[in-house]
């Protein structure tokens, strides 16, 4: 009997340990997975489809495409988020940016190219001509002069390439006496498909020319009730619609008109201050929208 019961005592020893092996086990794996399941800003990109990142920058916009290797940035958020986007495209091994576009001088376009221009390999620079007084707008002109580079302000119907898509210069007002209606806007086409980034473009600009039917839309001035007539919506008729904007801004953006005129053509409306980052891969024929947890907004 004594040598069952220290037998049993001895079980129960083992026992003991070996829960104590499974928990910590147990321990060491879910801290593992917790390390691996941090959000990160690496993404796969895949060649052979046009891949658009509406970075989630706060109140301002970045936009990032790539097509067989070749690579566009328009606008490059506030100051705070020019070192997270470049932090962005490096971990993505973006080694060139093709074209970068600063689409019109407010600090919440054109804040980050600076760190931009100085950290990666540039191109070509799009700008139109129309200045403004910031230290912000000295800055960008500064890095570019550093470089050794030049503004480019293309003109309204320019085409470019990038990889297999091409993009055509839809507006741009270099003596515009507001900076919003100077903005550079560009049709991308991939395939059949067509993208529209509008930058920060008014009424006034939408009123100004014809639109094609387009699949995609950055809606503009994010989603501001000075932009995006019923008109205009009815032209161009997105079945996306993407509105670049912060957390509960002061201006109240997107303006609740805005959202109803886009419900009224139908559009599906995608948000970076409630879906994060929004990526849209294109295989030229139909688009796929994925929400991911990249942050470049520095200013939270
Ligand atoms: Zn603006
Ligand atoms: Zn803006």
């Amino acid at each position: 009997m004594a040598r069952k019961s220290k037998n049993v005592t001895k079980n129960k020893i083992l026992a003991f340990f070996f829960v104590l092996l499974l928990f910590l086990m147990g321990y060491k794996f879910s801290a593992y997975e917790e390390i691996h399941t941090k959000p990160t800003n690496k993404t796969v990109i895949t060649d052979g489809e046009l891949q658009i990142y509406f970075l989630n920058v706060g109140q301002a916009d970045s936009i990032f495409i790539t097509n067989k290797g070749k690579n566009m940035l328009i606008d490059a958020g506030n100051n705070a988020d020019g070192n997270l986007i470049v932090e962005f495209l490096k971990e993505n091994n973006i080694e060139k940016i093709d074209y970068l576009i600063g689409t019109h001088p407010h600090e919440d376009h054109i804040g980050g190219l600076d760190d931009v221009i100085k950290e990666m390999n540039v191109e070509n620079i799009f700008m139109p001509k129309k200045e403004s007084n910031t230290k912000t707008f000295e800055d960008v002109l500064d890095a570019i002069k550093e470089k050794g580079k030049k503004i480019i302000a293309p003109k309204v119907g320019d085409i470019f390439s990038l990889g297999d898509a091409s993009f055509e210069i839809m507006s741009i007002e270099n003596d515009a006496e507001e900076a919003n209606e100077s903005s550079i806007v560009i049709e991308m086409t991939y395939g059949t498909q067509k993208f529209l980034f509008t930058g920060d473009m008014e009424v006034a600009n939408e009123e100004k020319r014809s639109w094609n039917d387009i699949d995609v839309l950055k809606v503009a001035h994010h989603g501001s009730n000075t932009s995006s007539s019923a008109e205009f919506l009815y032209q161009t008729l997105p079945e996306i619609a993407v509105i670049s904007v912060g957390k509960d801004n002061s201006y109240g953006h997107p303006h609740h008109e805005v959202l109803e005129r886009l419900n009224d053509v139908q559009s599906e409306v995608y948000r970076t201050d409630l879906d994060g980052t929004i990526l849209i891969i294109s295989n030229g024929q139909k688009n796929e929208i994925q929400k991911l947890d990249i942050v470049c907004d520095g200013d939270i």
